[in-house]
């Protein structure tokens, strides 16, 4: 039984997370981002951590990636209706959730006690972790001013060029214990393909996460979320260039720097990887792009390989 922990997104967190889920000699912890985390309609939402758990359950919309299939939108409809902003798409089921959710914390539930119960009780085999109990929250600097990451995201659509990004809350924010355990006794570390700016420095960048990384031994396997300097779907490619960095998978490494042993790239990348190697860290190609549960694994499974 190897003990992988990943560290994940929504999206490419989770294709990656379902991979590892359904390999036999896997035991496997998620640490999964908050940071994306909003109130809409006095409820508590948390996109990535909620993609993460649909998918490792089997309730994922798998043509859009996110959000729970066969879904209606009629409270969504309600609440247009009465003169809400709408913008963020919140299905009828979702909703289900988040009433609890917002529920369970007013009765005085941590976060991580809430994800870990709506995870078992959806039947997800994995751990499902949250990085810490606090509120941190992504702020996205535009020509206008600052913005909230589901505003910039979702309401703007990824349109206006990033200025700045901005955790606000992380300095104060403390690990969760089941997060520093999940790195300290893992076998193998994995950064999912997940938007590194958005989605993974916000959980390295809570105090102590990155310092329990630097102190495992294990070895610690970064998969390039870019393909050919292009994303399969969202703005991490324009976001990299528009803070100063290489928008490929070269980029991505030297965003991560010491933090990781190798990097997984796509076979479509195969020339980035002298200058990866040149880093002083390991560079393996591989199908990276994975659109089926075959795809997932057999990734899963190379990375595994890896490390063996
Ligand atoms: P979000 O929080 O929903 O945006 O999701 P993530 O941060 O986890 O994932 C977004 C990133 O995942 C984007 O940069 C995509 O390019 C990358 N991504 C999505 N699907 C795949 C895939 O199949 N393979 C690889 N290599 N990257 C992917």
């Amino acid at each position: 039984m190897t003990r992988v922990t990943l560290l994940a997104g929504g999206v490419g967190g989770a294709k990656m997370a379902e991979g590892f889920d359904a390999l036999d000699d896997v035991e496997l912890s998620v640490i999964g981002n908050i940071a994306d985390d909003a109130a809409f309609h006095g409820l508590w939402v948390s996109p990535d951590i909620d993609t993460l758990t649909y998918s490792l359950a089997g309730r994922i919309d798998r043509a859009q990636g996110w959000g729970v299939a066969d879904e209606a939108h009629r409270a969504l409809d309600v609440l247009d209706e009465l003169g809400n902003d709408t913008w963020m798409t919140l299905g009828d089921r979702d909703f289900g959730l988040h009433i609890y959710r917002t529920n369970a914390l007013r009765q005085g539930q941590s976060r991580s006690e809430i994800a870990a119960h709506v995870a078992q009780v959806f039947g997800v085999k994995s751990q499902i972790i949250l990085p810490t109990d606090d509120v941190v929250q992504t702020r996205v600097r535009v020509a206008d001013g600052w913005l909230s990451f589901q505003e910039y995201f979702v309401r703007e659509q990824c349109k206006p060029e990033v200025l700045e990004l901005d955790f606000d809350g992380i300095q104060s924010a403390r690990p969760t214990k089941a997060a520093l355990t999940a790195i300290s006794t893992a076998d193998l570390i994995v950064v999912a393909p997940s938007n590194p700016l958005v989605s993974i420095d916000p959980i390295l960048n809570i105090p102590g996460i990155r310092a329990a990384l630097t102190a495992t031994s294990a070895p610690k396997i970064a998969v390039s979320p870019l393909i050919d300097g292009k994303v399969v779907k969202g703005p991490a490619d324009r976001m990299m260039t528009a803070l100063g960095l290489r928008a490929d998978a070269l980029g991505v490494a030297r965003h991560y720097g010491d933090l990781i042993d190798t990097m997984v790239i796509d076979n479509a990348d195969a020339a980035l990887v002298d200058p990866i190697l040149a880093l002083g860290m390991g560079a393996v190609c591989q199908h990276t792009l994975m659109k089926t549960i075959d795809d997932k694994t057999a990734l899963a499974s190379a990375i595994l390989a890896e490390c063996q």
